[in-house]
Parts: structure tokens; sequence; C-alpha cells
């Protein structure tokens, strides 16, 4: 009863406020359809061999379908979640609507400002506030957690802060625009790669297929 229950609070609340809800088939190098107009997203180059991505990012101004401040990648329950660049880990948080969730400070990207990331529904966290980490570290367990995590993925966010000390100046921005390859260049962590720690740049924050992230 409670599972039907959540189910419906999450459908609801998916309708109202926006958030994850295209369902997809789990697998690598798919990026489900987008009804949002070309000049509304970024295009992406998916590696074949990248878990999916099931919905992308949609800025509050994409008319029609409610924002998604993040994009989602299709893995099942319990697939490692891994730190997308060096950093130090500011919140650890059950939230009512995205459940387990971890963000991460890093450095600052070219243009001088801070770079957070934000990993929601975990089924589970293993990293304490304060600490710090590096690419590539396993940071907790992708879920389903929270009312609008719907399915097993992990919804994944990057916000600049414009204004370390005002919280209104941190804004959600594409993560598309962050990859270590370029814009649009999904970037698979690979352990035996160099990775330039300056200025910020991400990698996809789940293991890809055949390559070593620890
Ligand atoms: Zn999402």
């Amino acid at each position: 009863m409670l599972t039907m229950r959540n189910a419906i609070i999450s459908l609801l609340a998916t309708l109202f406020i926006g958030g994850c809800s295209v369902y997809e088939k789990y697998g690598y190098g798919r990026i489900a359809n987008s009804k949002l107009d070309s000049t509304q997203v970024t295009p992406i180059e998916l590696p074949i061999y990248a878990p999916s991505i099931s919905q992308r990012y949609r800025p509050q101004y994409a008319s029609g379908q409610g924002e998604h401040k993040g994009f989602d990648i299709l893995v099942p329950s319990r697939t490692p979640v891994l730190a997308a660049s060096n950093g130090e880990v500011v919140r650890v948080e059950l939230s009512i609507l995205y459940g387990n969730q971890v963000m991460l400070n890093h450095g600052s990207n070219a243009a001088g400002f801070r770079i957070q990331t934000r990993y929601f529904h975990m089924s589970e966290t293993i990293v304490a506030e304060g600490e710090k980490v590096r690419r590539g570290q396993l940071i907790g367990y992708s879920g389903a957690t929270g009312l609008l995590g719907g399915y097993p993925h992990l919804h994944f966010e990057v916000h600049q802060l414009n204004d370390e000390n005002i919280p209104a100046a941190i804004r959600d921005l594409d993560p598309q625009l962050f990859w270590v390859d370029g814009k649009g260049k999904v970037t698979c962590y690979d352990s035996a790669r160099n990775f330039t720690p300056a200025p910020v740049s991400l990698s996809y924050p789940v293991p890809c297929r055949d390559l070593d992230w620890q």
C-alpha cells in the first residue's frame, strides 16, 4: 500500500512540480527523445559505453513542461555514484522530494565561478560533510529514494555559485556544458586517464562499461 501511495504522490509531484518522470529502457549510449526545440538543448555526444540518459535538463523557460534542473542517468539501484570532479562534500541529507542526496563544491570554472554538483535519489550515501573527495571517488549508490525518485536512476545537477554569501545567487546550469572533453561531449571517468584539475570540468558520475573507475 505504501508503495502504491508513494507512486501516486510521485506522479502528482512530477506533474505539478516537474522533475524526473520519463521512463526508458536501461542500457548504454542512448538519449531519450526530447520535446524541447533545438534552441533549448545542448547537443549531446554520449559514448556507446556510457549508461543511457532518460531525461535531459529543461530550463525554467522551456515552455509546456515542468523544469528539470539536471539530467537523469538510467542506472539500476545500487550502481556506484562517482564524484564528477575533485571537491569537498558540503551537504549530505535525506530530503522528502529528492531522497538521499549529496552536494559537492568544486573549484572555479573558466569564468571564475565556483561549481557545485548534486546527486539525488541515492539508495545510500557513504561520504560525510566536510570530507574532501577526488574525481571518480565512490560517494554512494544510486536508487529511487524521495517522492520525485519514481524509478531507479541518478538525477545529476550542476550549479554555479555567483556569490557564495547569497543563496539566491546560485543557479542551475545545463550539466552538458561542463564535460572534460568539451560542451556536450560526455566524458567517462577512467582511472587510467590524467585529468587536469583546473579549471573545473566534469566526468560522468556513474561508471562506464569496460572502464576502470576504482
Ligand atoms: Zn531528474
